[in-house]
């Protein structure tokens, strides 16, 4: 299975939690700790669960977030 690892720019997330519905796999979910503008951003809750499929990135509004792939062993 293709394994990805995402980023999350807190700084630039608007905590809109589209990123979070359309992950198939639960990787994403919303923070407990706010970000400067008060608002929760979403994290990486499950990143050994993350396929590289990029739904999150193409639903962020504001591109706060990069998908890479991993190499077998990386993480
Ligand atoms: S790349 Fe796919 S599997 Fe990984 S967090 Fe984004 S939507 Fe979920
Ligand atoms: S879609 Fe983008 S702006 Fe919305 S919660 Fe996810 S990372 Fe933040």
């Amino acid at each position: 299975m293709r394994r990805g690892k995402v980023v999350i720019e807190r700084e630039r997330c608007k905590g809109c939690y589209l990123c979070v519905a359309h992950c198939p796999f639960g990787v994403l979910a919303a923070d407990t700790a706010m970000n400067g503008a008060g608002v929760y951003p979403s994290t990486v809750k499950n990143p050994e669960k993350c396929t590289a499929c990029a739904a999150c990135h193409r639903m962020c509004p504001d591109t706060a977030l990069t998908v890479y792939e991993l190499e077998e062993g990386e993480s």
